[in-house]
């Protein structure tokens, strides 16, 4: 059985393409001047679109990656434009560039774990500046909702996700030198973290969120199954909240290896028998209180089900299948919770402040850094063309 996380470690992108992008315009300028002397020709006004192009790694068809000339996005009063400074590649990036999850129909700029800085300021946005050091949620959501209104913008209607193109949209994201993104999902970045660490947040505050709703106290028990990039940051603040213990499962050694850098104070591999007892023997023979479900298949979310007391709460995740089969009587006869954890719901903040005070520590799940022109390792086994 495979126990894997949605979002594998990401390697990053940083928006190189600049450097590249002047020497291009200068060789160009120049032909041009040669040329318009030869015929004589007054030289054309500069047309607006071409003024107005930056470097972008666009997915073309799918699998297919162009490091390209892309139109420069254009702001909106509300929004503002960002020079990308670092971009995380999600797992649903991976999954979503061959065409499997149908939500990266070509052509699309992926990219939605970002930050960078304001570059321009659309006329009715208040309080940010030039300049400003940002990162931003990855969904778009519309403030005029019924949702948002009750303070579950996450669930809000005709939410956009950046870098994502399901067919009723397109939001080109940040995998680019530039980005734009409305005022209200930006948040600043502390001077103490690095863009790279900004980059980091998303999936920090996935977590975070599933850790929040779950409403679990000091001194609970957790269990945590899948112990990928969210897994691993579900761990880490369920041992701010003061869970304990937190019990980590996965089928990766070094994994469980890191969970237990991460706070997790016992781990199991997902292959070993009889987990749910041993589960038990660590929670007063009872089962954890709550089961945190990172990867979203069959095994694993029944793992986690089964390994929970009484009452106990099964907090969902991972959603790599859409459908599971799950022990309806186990549910129904002792009284569990299943809750569904979707995206964020304003842990940005919070985890900006976490990772300012040191107490997320997100570099140790960052694995490679690479510029954009470069074929960015973690989409290998894809055909990337790179023309710088
Ligand atoms: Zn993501």
């Amino acid at each position: 059985m495979k126990i894997f996380n949605s979002h594998p470690p990401p390697p990053f992108l940083g928006g190189q393409g600049k450097k590249l992008k002047k020497k291009k315009k200068k060789k160009k300028k120049k032909k041009k001047k040669i040329k318009n002397k030869k015929f004589n020709i007054p030289p054309p006004p500069p047309t607006k679109k071409k003024l107005a192009n930056m470097k972008a790694l666009v997915l073309d068809e799918y699998k297919q990656l162009n490091y390209r000339d892309f139109e420069e996005p254009k702001i909106e009063p509300n929004e503002v434009l960002i020079r990308v400074k670092a971009c995380g590649i999600c797992g649903s990036d991976v999954h979503g560039m061959d065409g499997s999850t149908g939500r990266r129909k070509p052509p699309i700029v992926m990219g939605h774990e970002a930050s960078g800085v304001i570059e321009k300021v659309g006329n009715e946005v208040i309080g940010w500046q030039i300049g400003d050091r940002v990162t931003f949620d990855s969904t778009i959501y519309p403030l005029d909702d019924w949702y948002t209104r009750k303070g579950h913008y996450n669930l809000s209607d005709n939410r956009k996700v950046l870098g994502v193109s399901p067919g009723e949209y397109r939001k080109h994201g940040a995998f680019a030198e530039f980005v734009t993104v409305p005022a209200h999902i930006l948040y600043k970045i502390p001077d103490n973290v690095s863009f790279e660490q900004a980059a980091m947040v998303e999936p920090v505050g996935v977590a975070a969120h599933a850790v929040n709703i779950s409403k679990i106290q000091p001194g609970q028990s957790a269990l945590v199954v899948g112990a990928g990039m969210v897994g691993m940051f579900v761990i880490n603040m369920l041992n701010i909240a003061g869970a304990n213990p937190v019990i980590a499962i996965d089928l990766d050694e070094n994994k469980l290896r890191l969970a237990k850098e991460f706070g997790a104070t016992h781990s199991f591999k997902s292959t070993e028998d009889n987990l749910s007892e041993k589960v038990k023997e660590l929670t007063k023979n009872r089962g954890a209180d709550f089961g945190f479900e990172v990867v979203g298949i069959n095994e694993t979310v029944n793992i986690c089900i089964n390994s929970l007391r009484k009452g106990g709460t099964a907090v969902l995740v991972g959603n790599l299948k859409p459908e599971v089969t799950i022990p309806l009587q186990k549910i129904v006869t002792t009284e569990l919770s299943l809750l569904g954890s979707c995206a964020i719901n304003g842990e940005y903040e919070m985890v900006l402040d976490l990772l300012s005070s040191g107490k997320i520590n997100v570099d140790k799940m960052i694995s490679a850094v690479a510029p954009l022109s470069k074929e960015p390792i973690g989409l290998t086994g894809f055909t990337i063309k790179n023309p710088g």
